[in-house]
């Protein structure tokens, strides 16, 4: 016992001469670390809108909602502040956190206690969707592919559906079913196609 009572005096000792390890908060703001794990939040800019900060959510705090009708395919994602454990795996995870800015990344706010739990739920922008062009299955979305396409280079050109949604994005695709007509062996296959469908087109033919 002799040990820990020293060593607890020399902690009194210090904290005489460097002040208290608390904060006076809330007398006093208090100025979290840099690195403070507080409320995340979406870039609008930096989220593709690949939903996988949703897939590694354990606290099932975000929400991905797709609207597919005649007119739009969109997706939106919804953060629900008063489910989040602030775990930091949306942002260590996410898709494009290496990028400037990152899709989601925690923020130093930590004074988020409230009573309206309606209030404490925020929306992404919409993103436009991409659909499989048989089955109009959800590919992903158009911000996710163009990443993806831009990340692999001309690699991207081994994939159709890669690259055709990226020809389509510069506004050169609308020759590309013709001329896979006129010049490919297998145009049923030169389109943007979800993987159940081109496993089926691949089957099918041979
Ligand atoms: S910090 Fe954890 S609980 Fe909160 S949204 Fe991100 S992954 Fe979910
Ligand atoms: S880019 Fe990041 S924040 Fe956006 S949906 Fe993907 S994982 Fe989530």
């Amino acid at each position: 016992m002799k040990y820990p009572k020293l060593r607890e005096l020399k902690e009194a000792i210090t904290a005489l001469i460097k002040g208290p390890y608390t904060s006076d908060y809330p007398r006093k703001a208090h100025q979290p670390p840099e690195r403070f794990r507080g409320k995340p939040e979406y870039s609008n800019d930096g989220c593709v809108a690949c939903a996988a900060c949703a897939l590694v959510c354990p606290a099932r705090a975000i929400e991905v909602s797709d609207v597919v009708t005649k007119d739009k395919a969109v997706r939106k994602k919804m953060l629900h502040l008063d489910e989040c454990h602030y775990c930091g795996q949306c942002s260590a995870l996410c898709t494009t956190r290496e990028d400037i800015p990152p899709g989601i990344k925690h923020t130093t706010e930590f004074d988020l206690a409230g009573f309206d739990r309606a209030s404490m739920v925020s929306a992404t922008d919409e993103k436009e969707l991409v659909l499989c062009e048989i089955c109009r299955d959800v590919i992903t979305a158009k911000a996710h592919l163009a990443w993806i396409a831009k990340k692999l280079g001309s690699l991207a050109f081994s994939n159709p559906t890669l690259f055709i949604s990226s020809l389509k994005n510069m506004g050169f695709a609308d020759d590309v079913p013709q001329a896979a007509k006129d010049y490919v062996l297998r145009p049923d296959r030169i389109k943007i196609l979800c993987s159940k469908c081109r496993r089926k087109t691949t089957i099918e033919r041979y």
